[in-house]
């Protein structure tokens, strides 16, 4: 894309990219990569970012695969800047377009059927290179075509490959050079009338005024033929970047079986917009440093096709949870209030926690967890015990705190008493208590932490304590700690 300059493109809005999905299934990581990066080049540009649903293929194409694609879109806040055009409205368009190629002798009718053709096939001497359609229908004089035709004859139309060669330079992979000799006379219209895909994308992206073409790797070997398929049409070409496979922590292809799942359930595990952005927006692409934090709006400034890099990218998901976990603890209560509220209400329903905690709740408990949880969700799993009596004590923790050691009861007691007597259950009195009684009683402060926050969260590790019994609050505290102590006397070897 070398010829690509800003300042004109900025102020002229040449700039017309689109995402091209097959609505065949759910929309996975790759494909929200390469929509992703053509609404960041669009955006950069002050340029249009489209939607071609490619829905031709009739028995894979599903309306629920199309839903998919659009809302995941829109959750990704990258719905497209025109009404989407679905590809099966346009095959009028794709055979006329045929039909000004047969005119105009840069395609031609081809009437073997797949038989003829295998059996041609077949019999060709075996080499490494794949089979070749023979031109036989090249060959065919008008009269035979006529007599063909008058006798109803069904035929597919065929591209007529020219001699020569095609070059484009690719906006990642550089030049790239093809002799033609290589390039089959390709099927645009087959028998049965229908376009193939060849043809429908490039009348489609002609007429849609793409400029370029943002898209996976896997289409790099089409690029030639519809380069030729441009030229013959009469169209210029826009320009190609084709961004790199990307690839397991294995450095194999990113599959099912890394965990790569649709957007749709990264959506639904509580992975947020922000994290995808910035993890799939990072995935491939540099701005030319090494940092792991980048925005949206920093996408759309910094872009550019020069930063993709050509060799595959790897997606980790242990470090997307990681990059949910950060933005997580930087986000403020209020950004994600009424979502945590739902979260609350699923985690009563399904008997998580105990009550439906008001707002005030929610956020002295955000306040101490965010920092130590992955998804929004954890709040409520991990973070249950702010809302529910313990019901079980970690198994260790309670021979490490709760048995280690004779006093443990009568210290609890003590605490009780002394937290009862609190007017202001907050985070200073209560860490006043603690430090008196181990001075006095001359333990360590951790004899008593550790089995405080045994007794009110049931774990033995988790936020600062004397913030965690502030926010859990004095009668919910000494209840806890009461039941505690029925428990450890129950369960204590006489
Ligand atoms: N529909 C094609 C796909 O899903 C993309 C075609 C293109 O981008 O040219 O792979």
């Amino acid at each position: 894309m070398a010829e690509l300059k800003t300042n004109k493109l900025k102020s002229q809005g040449e700039v017309r990219v689109r995402f091209a999905p097959s609505p065949t299934g759910d929309l996975h990581v790759g494909g929200v990569r390469t929509a992703l990066f053509n609404y960041f080049f669009a955006k950069h540009y002050g340029g249009n970012y489209l939607l071609r649903i490619e829905d031709t293929d009739e028995k894979r194409s599903t309306p629920e695969a199309i839903k998919v694609i659009l809302n995941g879109l829109e959750w990704l806040g990258i719905s497209p800047d025109e009404e989407p055009v679905f590809q099966s409205k346009r095959i009028n368009n794709h055979i006329a377009a045929a039909n000004k190629l047969l005119e105009n002798g840069s395609a031609y009718r081809c009437f073997c059927t797949p038989e003829e053709i295998a059996k041609r096939r077949e019999a060709a001497p075996v080499d490494n290179k794949m089979y070749m359609y023979d031109r036989h229908c090249l060959k065919l004089s008008p009269e035979e075509i006529e007599a063909k035709l008058s006798n109803n004859e069904s035929f597919a139309i065929r591209l007529k490959i020219p001699d020569g060669e095609v070059a484009f330079t690719d906006g990642v992979h550089g030049e790239i050079k093809v002799s033609c000799q290589e390039i089959d006379d390709l099927v645009l219209l087959r028998r049965n009338g229908t376009p193939t895909y060849m043809l429908a994308v490039v009348v489609d992206d002609a007429d849609m005024k793409i400029s370029h073409i943002i898209r996976g790797d896997d289409h790099i070997s089409n690029t030639p033929k519809q380069i030729l398929l441009y030229k013959a049409l009469g169209f210029k070409h826009p320009e190609f970047a084709h961004l790199p496979l990307i690839l397991g922590p294995d450095k194999k292809r990113l599959s099912k079986r890394h965990g790569a799942v649709s957007i749709t359930s990264y959506n639904e595990e509580g992975y947020l917009v922000e994290t995808m952005i910035n993890y799939i927006g990072l995935l491939g692409w540099s701005p030319g440093d090494d940092r792991d934090f980048i925005c949206r709006q920093e996408l759309i400034d910094l872009f550019n096709i020069s930063g993709i890099q050509s060799k595959g990218a790897v997606f980790d998901e242990k470090k997307l949870r990681w990059l949910n976990g950060q933005y997580i603890g930087n986000a403020s209560y209020a950004d994600h209030a009424e979502q945590l509220k739902l979260y609350a209400e699923s985690a009563f329903e399904n008997g998580i926690i105990d009550y439906i905690p008001d707002s005030i709740k929610i956020e002295d408990a955000w306040n101490l967890l965010h920092n130590r949880i992955y998804f929004l969700k954890d709040l409520f799993n991990d973070g249950n015990y702010m809302f529910k009596d313990p019901v079980s004590y970690d198994v260790k923790g309670t021979r490490k705190h709760f048995f280690n050691d004779d006093d443990v009861i009568k210290r609890l007691n003590v605490l009780i008493d002394d937290f009862n007597l609190l007017e202001n259950f907050d985070i200073e009195s209560i860490e006043n208590v603690i430090r008196t009684r181990s001075d006095e009683w001359e333990v360590s402060a951790g004899k008593l932490i550790h089995p405080l926050r045994l007794a009110c969260s049931g774990l033995t590790g988790g936020p600062g304590l004397f913030e965690m019994l502030e926010v859990l609050r004095k009668e919910t505290v000494i209840r806890r700690l009461e039941n505690a102590v029925k428990w450890i006397e129950t369960n204590k070897k006489q």
